[in-house]
């Protein structure tokens, strides 16, 4: 008797989508797989490559292990291959047996302060795609402020402080690219200044990252004890969450610090809710004003009226990332997610106006669950995910052109300039041998053009 065979398509090369099909190839099952990865990018790793920050070697370093994955070679890559404008959900119905949406996020998630889009504004995702050589984004940045801003208390918010006070010489022996470099070498930061609505015992940063910008050469960390004033609630959470623990510990050791040597400063704002980015007059930010608040009793603040202002010639807000929707697949637009129970993509029905299962659609990842948790989340997500897909066998598609050919022909057929796991593998020794010229570990390759070129063996 022959056995069912499932020809599975990933749309997103990111951690989700690799651990989705890793841990399908290695389950428990009674059918055969087949399973072609798509990405828009002619790299894989998603954010690991274009949002983990380019000073954390350790986090950069689960790649190997997504390496790994990949190389055992039993899981095609198409890299350059966008969803929703190289290929679409037609598509793939007519090719495979079903679809694993792992897109991730990459948007800013908005904040709507009086202000927020003057000149000089900035969302923290476009800073990271910038920093961590994304191909799809300029490649100049302007970095002309001293004082700069950063609103939001979660490790995208501490990253952009770290790398917008970090001096540029201490980032060489990492990965970023020579541009990157370039610029924050030029830039005349002195003073940075991190904002949170609440205080330290409910921040959305963890103790590594934290603790990071304690060890910054040169930076001063300026905190302020009226910060410290803590009420039964914030002392229960000292008391009873060890991150918090740590947290509060840390901060408490920065209190008793020397400061004023350094020529840079980083600066936490707790208990301040941004109220308005001002303007120069001319459409140019010039300062940060914000509420001080309060605790109120619950855990929570509240404002107390006292209105403060910070000079600054740029901002970032770091309040969030969001989903991209993707044509012809449920959205929703308030959390920025495909629609879904458990992984299995859920649609509107168009008679009875409920809510039921669209058959051969799943989703894992950011664009699952939203833009929350680490890399290693992404796994217990894809587990979730690949234990319905199993189960749901019986209401899997019945494509026309299953064979792994016609996927290749009707790619090639469009002339879309497709890249394969040996064109990664190309593409990752040349900026490699990059790296190498100059005693890094590697220089990305940032234009797509080249990448591609590289990748498909053209220069
Ligand atoms: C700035 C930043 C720093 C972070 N630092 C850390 C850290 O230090 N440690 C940690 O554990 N976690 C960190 N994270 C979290 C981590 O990056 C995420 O948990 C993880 O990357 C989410 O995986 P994902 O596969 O769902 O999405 P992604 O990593 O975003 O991958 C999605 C993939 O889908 C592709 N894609 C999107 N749209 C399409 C389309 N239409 N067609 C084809 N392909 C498409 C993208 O190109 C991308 O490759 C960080 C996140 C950010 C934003």
């Amino acid at each position: 008797m022959t056995r069912n065979k499932l020809r599975l398509a990933i749309v997103g090369a990111g951690p989700a989508g690799i651990y989705a099909a890793d841990i399908l190839l290695k389950a428990e099952r009674n059918f055969d797989v087949s399973i072609d990865l798509f990405d828009h990018l002619p790299a894989p790793y998603g954010l690991v490559r274009y949002g983990v920050a380019p000073d954390h070697p350790r986090i950069k370093g689960i790649i190997t292990a997504l390496r790994e994955v990949l190389d055992r070679g039993d899981i095609r890559i198409f890299g350059n291959v966008r969803f929703g404008e190289d290929i679409t959900l037609e598509d793939l119905k007519k090719h495979y047996n079903a679809v694993i949406f792992a897109t991730g996020a990459v948007r800013d998630a908005s904040l709507n302060i009086p202000g927020i889009d003057l000149e000089g504004s900035y969302g923290a995702a476009d800073f990271v795609s910038w920093y961590d050589g994304h191909p799809d984004y300029p490649r100049e940045w302007p970095l002309e402020a001293q004082s700069v801003g950063v609103i939001g208390n979660g490790n995208v918010a501490l990253d952009v402080a770290r790398m917008l006070a970090k001096h540029a010489e201490d980032l060489l022996p990492t990965e970023i690219p020579a541009n990157v470099h370039a610029a924050l070498a030029a830039s005349p930061v002195t003073d940075v200044h991190v904002f949170g609505r609440r205080g330290p015992t409910s921040v959305k940063f963890t103790p590594l990252e934290l603790r990071e910008l304690g060890e910054l050469r040169d930076v001063d960390m300026i905190i302020h004890d009226e910060d410290f004033d803590y009420d039964d609630a914030a002392r229960a959470a000292v008391a009873g969450n060890k991150q918090v623990f740590v947290i509060d510990k840390v901060l408490q050791q920065w209190r008793q610090r020397e400061t004023g040597q350094a020529s840079r400063r980083l600066h936490l704002h707790f208990f301040a809710k941004p109220l308005e980015v001002v303007s120069d007059g001319d459409g140019r930010v010039a300062a940060l004003r914000y509420e001080r608040t309060a605790p109120d009793g619950e855990g929570g603040v509240v404002g107390t009226g006292e209105i403060r202002e910070i000079p600054m010639q740029a901002i970032y807000r770091a309040v969030g990332y969001h989903g991209s929707p993707l044509k012809g697949i449920p959205f929703d637009k308030k959390f920025g997610v495909i629609p879904n129970h458990e992984g299995q993509v859920l649609m509107r029905d168009k008679e009875t106006g409920q809510s039921r299962q669209m058959y051969g659609v799943y989703a894992t990842g950011w664009i699952k669950r939203g833009p929350v948790g680490l890399i290693g989340h992404t796994k217990s997500d894809a587990m979730e995910t690949i234990k319905h897909l199993i189960n749901d066998l019986g209401n899997w598609w019945r494509p026309e052109s299953p064979s792994e050919e016609s996927v290749i022909e009707m790619l090639e057929g469009r002339g879309i300039r497709w890249t394969d796991l040996d064109g990664w593998h190309r593409l990752d020794e040349h900026e490699q041998a990059l790296g190498a010229a100059e005693e890094r570990k590697r220089i990305k390759v940032v234009p797509r053009d080249e990448m591609v070129a590289i990748s498909r063996g053209e220069v």
